[in-house]
């Protein structure tokens, strides 16, 4: 007897084969049979006119707090996501000693525009290290399955306090923080991720931690890896890390390198495949890269309270550890206008912000007939400089004017080639970070619904295994992301002629009130996490018991 029976789907198999329609019955949490299927179940559904493929795996999530106050870790199991990956970029709450808290805190604060006031208010400090926060998560559940990084920037603020944000570190600090790395990897982590992306700064415009790391400190810790023997790499790479650099830890780890963030610049339209051919050129010669990309336009909402579009400047830092009046005259200082308008003025390899002032639009203002214009437009007629338009219209408005810039991935014959290419990783959704500034948590029904219906750029059957199958393969996770007898029943069901995200709103139900963006599914039927339906037509079934799991075993 099987617990469920779907019948009549048009199966993706998530390895990419051509779909096929069949049956699929779910026993003891796990797909028993796959095919024309005959026998009895418990519960059974006719799925005519559906696809049903693997449950989604965000491999570039930040829920590493959320989860800590919400296991339903919204929004992602609504948007079809069954497995999550926690601490991207090395940006973790773990390891963390009491006395560091508020540090973390602040940090993440800065980095991934998560609120402090739901930060203090949400996060459970019930552990110290590594291994006693992946108990925490194992305890408390979750409604999707989590595997977790462990953070460069935590562990060197474990290991160097205050320093971990001001130098280099010495012999004993990489010889403590390779301790650590190996125990949470022995512990159960997924491997070992970090930052060395200038657009990456923690409180008062300080550097994240990982980005004082130099070669050394590196190589040590993912070499960790290969006495490990398990976990991969990951990281967010700035324009002066070299992919030579990263191929040569890929060859002494022996371990899988995940290098992000490859967003297409309209400015610098050739980098992003240049980082993709270096890539394809390092695996040739045996390692194993592959280039995070995402499949959503990189568009950023902010007002200049926190206007994370510009922080990555070096102009802009003289700015970030300022508040109120000194902030303000600062933002007005025809010399501090000048460095960044020089500073934008030169080429870069990788900037969020690219002069491409007809991007950035006001959203928001007390003066409605600047709403919905571009800042290009309304500086046009005003016969003044872009730079001046937005802050001077800004200062005006007490910095309440809400903008939104189209910032990177916009340009779609090249997304499109990026999405297709062998080297890639569709990735980067930043889910759980960012919160008032975009929501990408819905990018597998963006793929599947904008790349596969409406552009056909991938094929239904290939976008599934973009998002599962190809994650899985790459991250060692074992027995799901593909629609097989004996695998784990992570399952999307949904209408391949309407699946998408919808569009974003916004909702104040952090801890504290605190606001972050969300959207709705659109054309999810069902999603099923280890056998549990959680969500319907009607979205989430906040009910029952959390069916995810811990994931702490790995491929090698
Ligand atoms: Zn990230």
């Amino acid at each position: 007897m099987y617990d469920l029976l779907i019948r009549n789907a048009l199966l993706l198999d998530g390895l990419g084969s051509p779909p096929v329609r069949g049956d699929l019955a779910v026993a003891g949490g796990r797909i028993a049979a796959v095919g024309a299927i005959d026998g009895a179940s418990q519960e059974s559904l006719d799925a005519e006119g559906l696809a049903l493929m693997p449950g989604i795996i965000d491999n570039h999530t930040h829920y590493d707090a959320q989860i800590t106050w919400d296991p339903w870790v919204s929004p992602s199991p609504a948007l079809g996501v069954t497995t999550a990956v926690i601490g991207n970029c090395g940006f973790t709450i773990a390891p963390c000693k009491p006395g560091d808290r508020e540090r973390v805190m602040r940090n993440l604060t800065q980095v991934e525009g998560m609120s402090l006031d739901a930060l203090r208010a949400g996060i459970r400090w019930e552990f110290q290290t590594v291994p006693q926060y992946l108990d925490l998560l194992e305890r408390r559940g979750a409604a999707l399955n989590i595997a977790a990084f462990v953070g460069h920037s935590s562990v060197r603020t474990y290991v160097m306090g205050e320093a971990a944000t001001e130098r280099a570190a010495n012999d004993a600090e990489i010889e403590a923080m390779r301790n650590i790395v190996l125990e949470g990897v022995r512990a159960g982590a997924i491997g070992f991720a970090t930052s060395t992306s200038p657009a990456h700064n923690g409180a008062n415009g300080l550097p994240m931690p990982s980005r004082l790391a130099d070669d050394r400190e590196l190589a040590t810790l993912v070499g960790s890896l290969r006495e490990a023997g398990r976990g991969l790499f990951m990281l967010t790479k700035g324009g002066h890390t070299q992919m030579s650099f990263l191929e040569r830890l890929a060859a002494e780890s022996g371990r899988p390198v995940v290098v992000a963030a490859l967003l297409h610049s309209s400015t610098q339209p050739q980098g992003v495949f240049d980082d993709l051919e270096a890539i394809a050129a390092a695996n040739a010669r045996g390692r194993r890269l592959v280039g995070a990309v995402s499949c959503c336009p990189l568009s950023m909402d902010f007002t200049l309270r926190s206007p994370y579009t510009f922080e990555g400047l070096q102009a802009w830092k003289a700015a970030m550890p300022l508040k109120g009046e000194a902030y303000a005259r600062k933002l007005a200082d025809p010399a501090f206008r000048s460095a960044v308008r020089e500073e934008i003025a030169r080429p870069e390899h990788f900037r969020l912000f690219n002069v491409e002032w007809h991007k950035v639009q006001v959203v928001e203002s007390a003066r409605p007939h600047a709403e919905q214009r571009s800042i290009a437009e309304l500086a046009k007629e005003a016969g003044k400089d872009p730079l001046d338009t937005m802050l001077d219209l800004a200062l005006a408005e007490n910095l309440d004017t809400v903008f939104s810039a189209l910032l990177l991935n916009s340009d779609e014959a090249a997304v499109g080639r990026m999405l297709r290419d062998p080297h890639a990783l569709v990735s980067l959704s930043d889910a759980g970070a960012h919160l008032t500034f975009f929501n990408d948590s819905g990018f597998g029904l963006h793929l599947l619904g904008r790349w596969s219906r409406e552009l056909g750029v991938l094929s239904l059957a290939e976008a599934a295994w973009r998002l599962t199958g190809h994650p899985a393969e790459i991250y060692g996770i074992r027995e799901r992301g593909a629609l097989r007898p004996g695998y784990h029943a992570d399952l999307l069901l949904f209408d391949p002629q309407t699946v998408n995200r919808g569009p974003n709103r916004r909702v104040f139900d952090l801890p504290a009130g605190q606001p972050r963006l969300t959207a709705d599914a659109i054309g999810v039927e069902g999603v099923w996490v280890n056998g549990q339906r959680i969500t319907d037509e009607n979205g989430l079934r906040k009910s029952g018991r959390l069916p995810g799991r811990l994931l702490r075993e790995f491929s090698a």
